[in-house]
């Protein structure tokens, strides 16, 4: 066992410096011989990137299998109902949810977006199809699911059109919000046949101008703005 000469610190003997102080440490016995294979790792371990085509044959086989089985046990055993359409038709939705990430980075935001909202729709419509009203889906389902889509249509274009921090995105957010409750607000009430005001959603529509017009003040001010920015680190 050595110790070093400096400060003292306990040795081992692969080790040329101390680690605290640095000193060299010289063994007068060993001059000349190999000094000791260090204990500790050379190399650092690295695992294999997964490709992402590999990911998408996995997925694929994932999700088809899912469906199929599905099928099968709901034609063989309990056939009472198409349930197993449901459990497709989401296997379906992950699929074109997932395919810009998995099978072509290069398909454009705007097409990937509306083909989840379209994906959505039709799923959301063959559930109004197994159901015995279908009025929920025109007059609730459908309409959502084309706000949420152009919302976020919106949203991805103002993102790529003006320079985007996290203040200007919490500002599309915050007009985006109140807007969506309001036409949500509307349509329900729409379908429950009560007169067309809004309620919950002008308190909603309140607190997001509050905090738009805070927002704002903040974007417009340069020193507000960089003190912002400087306190919340971004
Ligand atoms: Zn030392």
């Amino acid at each position: 066992m050595s110790y070093c000469v400096n400060c003292g610190v306990e040795l081992d003997a692969s080790l040329r410096e101390c680690p605290l102080c640095h000193t060299p440490v010289i063994n007068p016995n060993e001059t000349g011989k190999n000094t000791p294979a260090s204990p500790y790792p050379v190399n650092k371990g690295q695992v294999e990137i997964v490709r992402r085509k590999d990911l998408g044959i996995l997925l694929a086989v994932v999700l088809t299998t899912t469906g199929a089985t599905c099928l099968l046990l709901n034609l063989l055993v309990f056939n009472h109902s198409l349930w197993s359409l449901l459990v497709i038709g989401i296997c379906i939705c992950l699929f074109v949810f997932t395919f810009p990430m998995v099978y072509y980075s290069k398909t454009p935001l705007y097409v990937s977006l509306l083909a989840d909202g379209v994906a959505v729709a039709v799923y959301l419509y063959m559930i109004a199809y197994l159901t015995p009203s279908s009025d929920w889906f025109w007059e609730l389902g459908l309409p959502i699911v084309a706000l949420v889509t152009m919302g976020m249509e919106v949203f991805t274009f103002l993102a790529k059109e003006i320079p985007f921090t996290i203040l200007s995105g919490a500002l599309c957010l915050f007009i985006e919000i109140p807007l969506f409750c309001a036409a949500l607000e509307l349509m329900i009430r729409r379908m429950i046949l009560k007169p067309l005001l809004l309620t919950w959603s002008a308190v909603v529509l309140t607190v997001c101008v509050i905090i738009d017009v805070a927002l704002i003040t903040i974007l417009v001010k340069k020193r507000l703005r960089n003190e912002v920015r400087r306190r919340l680190h971004f």
